[in-house]
């Protein structure tokens, strides 16, 4: 018989799994050790989570009985905390929108009590690359996101952005999942000219983009976006970016960079943000990292080894990719592009310092063009981690929760740990996986049982549930 080692070089997946094959194994002799037990699964369509018809509220003449103060709790679930630490079952309790008590704990009495037998529980799913700030703003119920068990998104990305973030969440019909705005470059750029123009802006431009810009982060901005490589950002030069990543650096934010070219000049563009992040000392998203064009691909272990030494020397960088090989603008007649190879996006998504994030926007009609938008988050855990096993599932769902929560500077969101906020996803690792396709690029995904938001039920077994239990994220 051959070794589960052996078994991954066979497929080829050495490379990744070299570094993350511990948790993997757990999480294989957890299910494993459950099937022996005689829970098996549930196949498809079955709810998994059923809240138990008799409530299974326990004796209040039971004087023993001292478990936490609650609202309700999940049972006997596997727990993947966030911390890439291996999961475990136990129990979890929350109280209104927190988490109170994990682990095992006596079930206490009068509560409502979810049944996770076979199933895991995560924290909510963070996004931190989206465009989906129009639709939000245009009453968008964010299901699509939510069925995924995304639970908190960031809007506003290379560099497109609304102009005035407190108005934007003044005047948001509701928020279906906590949001946060980026400040978009191009954004900027148009405070200063109204319709905008090609050509480098001016020093006295500048000036005023800088303070445009503290306004913005003043009103919870988390950051500033560019998209380098679109018009007109395509005119922002080094010196004028270092000059607003200062402002944003002085209130606490992030630099989200859309590097100027990801097809031929991807090292020297990826050189640059990492000169410029560098130069002001300020935290770096580099956006979903990709080397486009075939005779591209062998540039992308150096892409990802500069992040890696960027990191190594001090930068506080990370990166974040989508799940998939090809990319998508809704205005063009051939909707998708390929946008990286097969073995490169295997590559990134197995890297510590990349964070799973969709790029997805939502359009015309509130339809998606691209299945990222519906499936990313299911194609990972179940085509990449489960069947391809890229990596453990507590290094994948790390990947979703604590590394953007860090990038964020959450300290109350992305683990599931006592005092933190309740936003969590209960799925079905041997069956979540996402069904949309380019074809039909909106359909559900599958697996994700319960999603709550701030402690509500916002999303359970195919159904939205409550819409307007998220928060704005603004930077403190
Ligand atoms: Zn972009």
């Amino acid at each position: 018989m051959l070794t589960r080692r052996q078994f991954l070089i066979g497929l080829g997946a050495v490379v990744v799994t070299a570094a993350v094959p511990l948790g993997w194994l757990h999480y294989d002799a957890v299910t494993r050790a459950n099937e022996k037990n005689g829970k098996a699964a549930p196949k498809g369509g079955k709810n998994g989570a059923q809240e138990d018809p008799k409530g299974q509220d326990q004796d209040p003449e039971n004087a023993s009985n001292t478990g936490p103060a609650c609202d309700w709790v999940i049972d006997q679930v596997l727990i993947i905390d966030g911390s890439g630490q291996p999961p475990y079952h136990g129990k979890v309790a929350v109280k209104g929108d927190k988490i109170v008590a994990i682990g095992d704990f006596p079930l206490p009495s009068r509560v409502k009590v979810i049944d996770g037998k076979n199933l895991a529980l995560a924290p909510g799913f963070i996004d931190l690359h989206t465009h989906t700030e129009d639709y939000l703003y245009a009453g968008g119920n964010m299901s699509p996101f939510l069925s995924q068990g995304i639970t908190t998104q960031i809007g506003g990305n290379c560099g497109r952005s609304p102009k005035d973030i407190a108005g934007f969440f003044a005047t948001v019909p509701k928020l279906p999942i906590n949001y946060g705005l980026l400040m978009g470059y191009t954004t900027l750029r148009q405070l200063v000219h109204g319709r905008d123009r090609s050509g480098k802006t001016t020093l006295k431009e500048q000036g005023q983009m800088q303070e445009h810009l503290a306004k913005a982060l003043a009103d919870g901005a988390v950051g500033l976006s560019v998209g380098l490589e679109y018009w007109p950002q395509t005119y922002a030069t080094t010196e004028e970016l270092i000059s607003l990543c200062q402002v944003v650096k002085d209130a606490g934010g992030f630099y989200s960079t859309h590097i100027r070219s990801e097809y031929d000049g991807v090292l020297e563009a990826l050189e640059e943000a990492i000169l410029i992040a560098n130069t002001v000392g300020i935290p770096m998203q580099y956006c979903h990292i990709k080397v486009g064009y075939e005779r591209n691909w062998d540039k992308f272990p150096r892409v990802l080894s500069m992040l890696t030494e960027a990191h190594k020397s001090g930068l506080d960088i990370t990166a974040d990719v989508y799940a998939y090989t090809y990319s998508s603008t809704d205005l063009s007649k051939t909707p998708f592009v390929p946008s990286i190879s097969e073995e490169n996006l295997e590559l990134a998504l197995a890297h510590p310092l990349v964070a799973i994030a969709s790029d997805s926007g939502m359009y015309a009609g509130m339809r998606a063009t691209h299945p990222r938008a519906y499936g990313n988050v299911p194609r990972f855990l179940g085509h990449y981690v489960r069947e391809k096993k890229l990596l453990s599932l507590e290094a994948a769902v790390a990947k979703l929760t604590s590394l953007p929560a860090r990038r964020l500077g959450l300290t109350d969101r992305g683990l599931i740990k006592e005092g933190y906020q309740a936003d969590l996803v209960l799925f079905d690792p041997a069956t979540i996986i996402d069904k949309a396709t380019r074809e039909k690029p909106s359909v559900f995904s599958e697996g994700v049982r319960q999603v709550w938001v701030n402690g509500n039920l916002a999303w359970a077994d195919g159904k939205l549930l409550n819409d307007s239990s998220g928060r704005p994220l603004k930077k403190k």
